[in-house]
């Protein structure tokens, strides 16, 4: 299936690369909603496109006003099942640098990288790189979480944004292809970044402290996003569904569930907003137990990023969710 979907990406890549060749312009640029930064005069910006919400939030903290970025994914549309358009793929190609997770967050991105043999091809930065990533262990009770090199049939979990530590990773590498790409601004961005990753320090400072106590607690969450945070902080993540939020539980793993959350006395259920939480709330209301939003940050909207909320807001609201929960 997912080869099939792949083909469909590389023949639509192929159409509008071919289209940007032949006729220049033939799609009109409808970046605006997403287009933060204006170019002024003068100043040549680089154009950074990038994928889902904490790609576009931590690049747009490291660029400043030395680039213009562009968020690719609708922040309304979960980002797991998206697939990107022709307009997308020349939204891409004509971008300097693009900035995504992982392959196994945006599955495209290979095929993608392969279809665009242009010479002024984008930089694709891969914001996870040099992470170790953890297996995909969805039906674990237990959550063995060993660390994996991924091989090649091995899913493994992109959900590293959510560490406050490996986020600063992801930070880190960003700002190496933004210097790579525009040395002339190497010193703004290394100050962007040091003060972006001295913010998230301070989040992981938080969570030990909100957290510490509470070591070896289990927490059950709509989908398994919160693994890298979990064992972070030394919880345990038991996910209704798997990787992504789209996968429905089998009846059995939802009678499982119910009886480990009566085992081990767990009355709250983890669920968030851009998925359907349908499951996460049925199966709260069967075991008379509570809900509460923890947000996996897969997209923040419009009406929230304008009430100033961002990712360290969220996060820190995360905690606060999960301190008060776990205290009951
Ligand atoms: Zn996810």
């Amino acid at each position: 299936m997912r080869n099939n979907k792949f083909k469909s990406i590389f023949k639509t890549g192929i159409v509008a690369l071919g289209c940007l060749t032949i006729i220049s312009g033939c799609s009109s640029k409808t970046s605006t909603e997403t287009n933060e930064k204006v170019k002024t005069s003068g100043e040549e910006k680089i154009h950074i496109v990038t994928t889902f919400y904490p790609m576009y939030e931590f690049t747009k903290n490291i660029a400043g006003d030395k680039a213009e970025v562009e968020l690719l994914i609708p922040s309304s549309i979960e980002p797991h099942e998206w697939e990107p358009s022709p307009k997308d793929m020349e939204k891409i190609n004509n971008a300097e640098v693009f900035v995504y997770n992982s392959q196994y967050m945006e599955t495209w991105v290979p095929k993608v990288e392969e279809a665009i043999n242009d010479s002024k091809k984008p930089l694709f930065v891969k914001a996870s790189d040099g992470i170790s990533l953890m297996e995909g262990i969805a039906e674990e009770e237990e959550g063995e979480e060993e660390s994996h090199e991924h091989e090649d049939g091995h899913v493994m979990d992109p959900h590293v944004w959510l560490s406050p530590v490996l986020a600063q990773k992801e930070v880190d590498n960003i700002t190496q292809a933004l210097i790579k790409k525009d040395p002339e601004n190497k010193e703004v961005y290394e100050k962007n970044s040091k003060d972006y990753i001295h913010q998230l320090q301070e989040l992981d400072q938080q969570y030990h402290e909100g957290l510490d106590k509470f070591a070896g607690k289990e927490i059950i969450t709509q989908h398994a996003a919160f693994g890298y945070l979990a064992k972070e902080y030394g919880l345990k993540q038991i996910p209704i569904a798997g990787l992504s939020p789209e996968e429905e539980p089998s009846p059995s793993r939802l009678a499982e569930l119910k009886a480990f959350a009566l085992d081990h006395n767990l009355h709250t259920i983890y669920f968030e907003e851009l998925a359907s939480p349908k499951v996460a709330q049925a199966l709260a209301s069967e075991l008379d137990a509570k809900t509460k939003v923890l947000n996996t940050l897969e997209g923040l909207s419009k009406e929230d990023q304008a009430k100033g909320l961002n990712y360290i807001e969220e996060m820190t609201n995360n905690l606060k969710s999960l301190v008060e929960t776990l205290s009951e």
